[in-house]
């Protein structure tokens, strides 16, 4: 596969189900996402979690239809794509009651843009775990406060720092497949029973609500 959907010096990545295939463009392979300098604890909270967001379109609502060669092709048995739709249903009532410009987000538009953020984080999550455990403790950041599994979090919600005018934010809301950044933060963070915990977010907070929602 020789030709990407890209240039190289892009900010962005993709998932391509018809050649079960993902791209990373130089562009995003650097600050704030990646700096082999910076702690592993922000590389995987950035570059980490759209490494896990691209992988995580192979199985949403329209990647699991493909096989591994790319196919249009039902490779789950029926049972297993019910309960799948159980669990995306979750998703589409939590993001649909998301608010922005006093207009909802549309939960469906958006669900396998949000099945990847929240699959994604989950999954470099637990790969900076991984690491970690077979590693020396990194040195703390000056200035900050804050454990490296806090710092992951914070780099992941840094990366969607931004600023939009209402108009833009509207087409957003009325086009776009990804919800808007603030509940792109959010969104997955308050399905993470990992982060309350870093967090010690109290059991019921928006942050730490109840009911959360898991696909992958
Ligand atoms: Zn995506």
């Amino acid at each position: 596969m020789k030709q990407w959907g890209m240039t190289p010096p892009t900010v962005n990545a993709y998932y391509t189900p018809t050649k079960n295939q993902i791209v990373f463009p130089a562009g995003i392979l650097q600050a704030p996402f990646y700096d082999i300098k910076h702690p592993r604890s922000l590389n995987f909270g950035g570059m980490g979690v759209v490494m896990g967001h691209e992988l995580t379109h192979a199985f949403d609502d329209q990647g699991r239809e493909y096989d591994q060669n790319g196919n249009l092709h039902q490779w789950w048995n029926n049972k297993t794509i019910a309960k799948f739709k159980e669990r995306t249903e979750c998703v589409v009532d939590q993001y649909g009651n998301y608010e922005i410009n006093n207009k909802h987000l549309n939960g469906r538009q958006t669900l396998g843009e949000n099945i990847a953020d929240n699959g994604g984080l989950k999954a470099a999550y637990h790969a900076y775990l991984e690491w970690a455990s077979t590693h020396h403790e990194e040195l703390p950041l000056p200035g900050l406060n804050l454990t490296h599994r806090q710092l992951f979090f914070l780099s992941f919600a840094q990366v969607w720092c931004s600023s939009s005018t209402d108009e833009a934010t509207n087409l957003q809301i009325e086009k776009d497949p990804h919800s808007p950044p603030r509940f792109r933060v959010i969104g997955p963070l308050s399905n993470l029973p990992e982060f309350a915990q870093e967090f010690s977010c109290q059991f019921g907070a928006n942050m730490n609500p109840k009911n959360k929602c898991e696909v992958w």
